[in-house]
C-alpha cells in the first residue's frame, strides 16, 4: 500500500507555513515535503517548496492567503508530490485559540467554523488567519477531512486555581478573562515521550516541559495533566521570549498611557515585537545573543541574565506546586540547543535533586532524538527531547479522519 499522507498547516497573518507527513513516521523523518508562503500581500511575496531531493521558489506579489495557496499547490503538483498526486488521508490546521470551546483536536465540519469565528476577540491576532487558511484549503480540497489541532486544548485540565486571574469576577466571566496557555500541542507531544524514558506509567509522573523557542513557555504537569502553565490569556505572559516581554507588571501599561503618547496598538506592539530579547539586546536569535554576550556586550549579558532569571522562577514555582517532580524537559529551538540555558536554568539545584551532566549537557554532532542530560545520580531526571508539532497535529488529523 502507497504511504498515506497528511498535509499540515499553520496559516498566519502575513505567512502559510505546511508540511506533507506520513502520521506514522518516525519522529526524526524529515517531511515529505514543507513549505511556506511569506510576505502576503507584500511586493516581494515568496513561495518555497522543498522535499528530500528537490526545492522550488517562486518571488512575485501574493495577492492573498488563498492565492498563496493555491499557488503553493500548484509548485507541487510541478514537482509531482501535488496534495492531487498523494492520496491525502487529512489536513491538520493548526489553530492557536480554542477558549473554553474546544478541548480537544476537532474535525472541522458542522457548526465548528461558526464556533471558531465566535472565539475571534479572544486571539484576534491568530485566530482570523487560521480560519481563513482552513476555508481555503476547504475549498481547494472539498473531499479531504479537515481537523483543527489547539495550541490551548492541552489546557484545559489547568486547576481552577491555576486558570483564574484576581481579576473583578464579573468583567473575568463577562468576556471569558482566564489562563488559557498556548505550546499546548508541543507540551503535549514531549511530555507523553517522558513516562518511557523514565520507565514509569504516566498517571504516575510528575514533571516540567520547557518549549523554548521564539516563543517560549513552561508546563507543569502531573499524571499526564497540565497543572500549571506561563502564558495566560495570551502568548504573551510568562518567560521572556524573542520579541515578548513574558510577565511585566501590567501597571506599566498604564504609565506608558499616561506619561507618552503612544496608542494602545503601539503599546501592544511594543510588548510583543519590540520587546523581549530583542527589546533589550537588538536580536532575538539566541544564537546572535549568545554571540554577542560572547563579545562582552553588556546589554545582551543584562537579557540573557533576565531570561534566566525568569525561567528559574517558573521551575522554582513549578517544582513547589507539584511537590517535587521526576523530570524537567527542554524543547524546541534555544531548548534543544542551548548547551549553557539548560546549564545556567538548573545550575545549584543540587539540594532538590537536580544535577546536570556536563558532558550530556554538552551537544555532540549527529544526537538526534530523546536524550538524558542529568547525572545518574540525580534525582530528578533532566531531558532533551525534540519537539515535532507538525508530526502530533498530523496524527490528530490522521486519527480524527479514521473516525469520519
Ligand atoms: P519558533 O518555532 O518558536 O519560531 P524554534 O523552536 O525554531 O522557534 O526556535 C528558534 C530559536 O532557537 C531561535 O532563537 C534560535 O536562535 C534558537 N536556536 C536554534 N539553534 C540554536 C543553537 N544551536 N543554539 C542556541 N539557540 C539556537
Amino acid at each position: 500500500m502507497s504511504t498515506q499522507y497528511a498535509l499540515v498547516l499553520n496559516s498566519g497573518s502575513s505567512s502559510i507555513k505546511f508540511q506533507v507527513l506520513d502520521p506514522k513516521a518516525d519522529s526524526t523523518e524529515p517531511p515529505f515535503v514543507s513549505g511556506i508562503v511569506e510576505k502576503i500581500g507584500e511586493k516581494n511575496g515568496h513561495i518555497k517548496i522543498q522535499t528530500e531531493t528537490t526545492k522550488m521558489e517562486d518571488t512575485r506579489p501574493i495577492l492573498s492567503h488563498s492565492v498563496g495557496l493555491e499557488r503553493a499547490f500548484g509548485m507541487m503538483s510541478l514537482l509531482g508530490v501535488g496534495p492531487q498526486e498523494l492520496d491525502l488521508r487529512a489536513v491538520g490546521h493548526r489553530v492557536v485559540h480554542g477558549g473554553e470551546e474546544f478541548h480537544a483536536p476537532e474535525l472541522i465540519e458542522g457548526d465548528v467554523l461558526d464556533r471558531l469565528k465566535a472565539l475571534i476577540p479572544l486571539a484576534p491576532l491568530h485566530n482570523p488567519a487560521n480560519i481563513d487558511g482552513i476555508e481555503n484549503a476547504q475549498a481547494l480540497l472539498p473531499n479531504v477531512p479537515h481537523v483543527a489541532v489547539f495550541d490551548t486544548a492541552f489546557f484545559s485540565t489547568l486547576p481552577e486555581a491555576a486558570a483564574n486571574y484576581a481579576l473583578n469576577a464579573e468583567v473575568a466571566r463577562e468576556h471569558n478573562i482566564r489562563r488559557y496557555g498556548f505550546h499546548g500541542t508541543s507540551h503535549e507531544y514531549v511530555s507523553r515521550q517522558v513516562p518511557g524514558l523514565l520507565d514509569k506509567d504516566p498517571s504516575e509522573v510528575k514533571q516540567i516541559t520547557l518549549h523554548l523557542g521564539n516563543g517560549a513557555s513552561a508546563t507543569a504537569i502531573d499524571g499526564g495533566k497540565a497543572v500549571d502553565t506561563s502564558m495566560g490569556l495570551t502568548p504573551l505572559a510568562g518567560l521572556v521570549m524573542g520579541t515578548r516581554t513574558g510577565d511585566i507588571d501590567p501597571g506599566i501599561i498604564f504609565h506608558l498611557t499616561r506619561s507618552t503618547d503612544m496608542d494602545i496598538d503601539e503599546i501592544d506592539n511594543l510588548l510583543n515585537r519590540k520587546s523581549g530579547l530583542k527589546g533589550m539586546a537588538g536580536v532575538n536569535d539566541f544564537r546572535e545573543l549568545q554571540k554577542l554576550v560572547d563579545d562582552g556586550d553588556k546589554d545582551a549579558k543584562l537579557a540573557h541574565d533576565v531570561y534566566i532569571h525568569t525561567l528559574r522562577r517558573f521551575i522554582g514555582s513549578y517544582l513547589l506546586n507539584l511537590g517535587g517532580v521526576d523530570a524537567i524537559t527542554f524543547t524546541a529551538g534555544v531548548g534543544e540547543n542551548a548547551v549553557g540555558v539548560r546549564r545556567d536554568a538548573l545550575a545549584g539545584l543540587e539540594n532538590f535533586g537536580i544535577e546536570i551532566d556536563d558532558a550530556r549537557n554538552a551537544n555532540e554532532e549527529g544526537i538526534e532524538g530523546a536524550r538524558k542530560i542529568s547525572t545518574d545520580n540525580s534525582k530528578v531526571k533532566v531531558f532533551v527531547v525534540p519537539t515535532n508539532e507538525e508530526l502530533a497535529i498530523a496524527r490528530y488529523a490522521d486519527e480524527l479522519a479514521n473516525q469520519a
